[in-house]
């Protein structure tokens, strides 16, 4: 199962972000793909398709970073 590390990115530049908490997944389920805050390696999506980390913008509970999907294929 691939685990791959998310980009962080400016506060401002995060539109429309999901708020992920510290201690639980936003989204787990339904596929293979791991994806980790790319600040503090906290897992955001686990085990999940690509399709639900496609676009995704998430604002990390733990550190509080802002991070993208990092468009790998
Ligand atoms: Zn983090």
């Amino acid at each position: 199962m691939p685990q791959f590390d998310m980009i962080v990115i400016e506060p401002n530049a995060a539109r429309d972000f999901e708020t992920h908490t510290a201690g639980t997944p936003l989204r787990e389920g339904g596929g293979d793909e791991t994806y980790r805050c790319g600040g503090c390696k906290t897992k955001l999506l686990v085990n999940v398709d690509h399709h639900d980390a496609h676009g995704a913008i998430i604002k990390c509970g733990k550190c509080g970073k802002f991070n993208r999907e990092p468009h790998h294929h």
